[in-house]
């Protein structure tokens, strides 16, 4: 194995004293010079839950208290988890009951179409089918979860903080516990490997869910006229929607700084020398390799501890020095602050709670807290895993990376304004996913260009409503409109019940 070599940039392990100007606090060696950069892994970054956390508040969340009481009985009134939905003839129930809205049925032809099926949009569809919604569900069930995590993962978002929800009782992570016969994870101390929670999703799928078709949607068009869209799928159907819901979550959004993209004209890849944390599975293929990790947050802090556990040698390069923390464990929180499903403190308290007054927030002000909100920590259990044990290099910025005899080389600033060079078998960037609709080409030319967006991010109103009527936008999407609590999957509890409820007001 060759080493990460790091070319006049000190080297000590992470735990150990540190380079010039001491040891950032998980013993970071940093280039020099006494300032920091702001480090991030930009909008959205990597999770930024915690399970506890450290100065941006905690982790421990006992239990959302969100304002939708989203985990009672079925909205309106209406049927359980039994209307229609699934397959290509999904038919329409009509108002179901209601009365008055029969023209805007004929206005609006066919299902909802949801697309995704993550967290986001398995509640979504499970509560528009509360409502006898006629639904077409699409994705690949869990795919985030079991395609682009490392197995071996461990959520940093505790229990409380990571049901997936539901129009009715029977479906947090602890039912899902019971109905599989392992141990509940209740507690904010019990860890939930990816693994459980993807079985999980899957289990929510199957009883919420059952007629999810695994195909992609390639595109969507509004209709030349009348109201609802086109659909386009990969297995060559089309068909029309009444409205539209867009649950793609992290799907094409992963990002990798500038310097180092330039260094792979044919884009990142899990074979090439630069990918992305998103691309790799099975962290035992770095076994005997040398490995950069850039990035400060848990994906990559974790990413790390998980490729030297498999026998890979490390190193996490962070942009600024005192980047790399880790929170407090849940019995180190503070106790007479609000809770919320992040920890106790005012902020995470308010983004949780009040996601609607945060969207009335001025565009500016939004865009800094998407970002700084939750910002990157590593989980409290964490610490141990990586302290001492996987060095890190605090950087002011990459300048540049190139590839030399196969191998990434980065060029890296210091603070006082020196320069190194950095250079390992592979890098690994684990620097968080950017909203950006232009990336969402599935959505078609036109569309994309008729919606409103800021920081190219869709333009949400209450509800989840785009600019455009009938088209919707949750999870990661939404975050910009809604906050940072729609990074996470708690935040399936604030925006279901009110999407479907906009869906249902709007189109039926
Ligand atoms: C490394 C990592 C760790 C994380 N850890 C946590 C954690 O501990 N706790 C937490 O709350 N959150 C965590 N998150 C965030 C979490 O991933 C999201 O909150 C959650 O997965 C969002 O769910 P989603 O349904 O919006 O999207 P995803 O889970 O990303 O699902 C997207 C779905 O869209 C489908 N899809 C995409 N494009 C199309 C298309 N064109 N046609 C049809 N289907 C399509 C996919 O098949 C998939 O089903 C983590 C994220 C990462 C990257």
């Amino acid at each position: 194995m060759s080493s990460p070599a790091a070319s006049s940039v000190p080297s000590s392990p992470s735990g150990g004293s540190g380079g010039p100007g001491g040891p950032g606090p998980s013993g970071e060696s940093a280039l020099n010079g006494p300032s920091g950069a702001p480090g991030s892994p930009g909008p959205a970054g990597e999770p930024g839950l915690s399970g506890s956390s450290g100065s941006s508040g905690s982790s421990g969340p006992s239990g959302l208290a969100g304002e939708s009481g989203a985990t009672a009985s079925a909205p309106s009134g209406r049927s359980g988890p039994s209307g229609p939905s699934g397959g290509s003839g999904a038919t329409a129930p009509g108002p179901s009951g209601r009365s008055g809205r029969a023209g805007s049925s004929a206005a609006y032809p066919g299902p909802v179409a949801v697309i995704g099926a993550g967290p986001y949009g398995l509640s979504t569809a499970a509560h528009l089918r509360a409502r006898s919604l006629p639904v077409r569900v699409f994705g690949s069930p869990m795919a985030g979860w079991r395609e682009h995590m490392p197995a071996g993962m461990i959520l940093k978002s505790t229990p409380a903080a990571s049901n997936i929800d539901a129009p009715q009782n029977g479906h947090t992570l602890a039912d899902y516990c019971d109905a599989a016969g392992i141990p509940r994870l209740v507690t904010d101390e019990d860890l939930i490997p990816v693994e459980t929670f993807t079985a999980y999703g899957d289990w929510f799928q199957e009883q919420l869910v059952p007629r999810l078709e695994q195909v992609r949607v390639v595109s969507v068009e509004r209709r030349a006229e009348g109201r609802g869209y086109e659909l386009k799928l990969d297995s060559g159907e089309q068909f029309t929607a009444r409205a539209v819901v867009v649950a793609t979550g992290h799907s094409g959004l992963a990002r990798i700084p500038s310097a180092l993209a330039a260094a792979v004209p044919g884009g990142p890849s899990a074979t090439g020398p630069v990918s992305h944390s998103s691309h790799h599975r099975d962290p035992s293929r770095f076994a005997g390799r040398s490995v950069l990790v850039v990035g400060a947050g848990q994906s990559a802090l974790e990413n790390a501890a998980l490729l030297r556990e498999a026998g890979a040698e490390v190193r996490v390069v962070a942009r600024g020095r005192g980047a790399v923390g880790f929170g407090s464990p849940p019995w180190r929180q503070p106790r007479f602050r609000p809770d919320s499903p992040f920890g106790r403190a005012w902020s995470l308290h308010a983004v949780s709670h009040y996601a609607d007054a945060y969207r009335l927030l001025p565009a500016r002000l939004r865009h800094h807290l998407v970002r700084r909100v939750l910002g990157p920590l590593g989980a409290w259990w964490l610490r141990e895993r990586f302290e001492g044990r996987v060095p890190v290099t605090a950087v002011r910025a990459i300048r540049a990376a190139r590839i030399e005899d196969g191998r990434p080389v980065l060029a890296v600033a210091g603070f006082d304004g020196s320069t190194a060079e950095l250079s390992a078998d592979h890098v690994m960037a684990a620097t968080g996913y950017r909203v950006d609709l232009a990336a969402m080409d599935f959505l078609g030319p036109g569309l994309r260009t008729e919606l409103a967006a800021d920081h190219g991010a869709p333009r949400l109103r209450a509800g989840y409503r785009s600019s455009l009527p009938g088209l919707y936008f949750t999870g990661l999407p939404a975050a910009f409109s809604y906050g940072p609590v729609m990074r996470f999957v708690c935040g399936t509890e604030y925006a279901s019940p009110r999407l479907a409820k906009a869906v249902a007001a709007d189109c039926w």
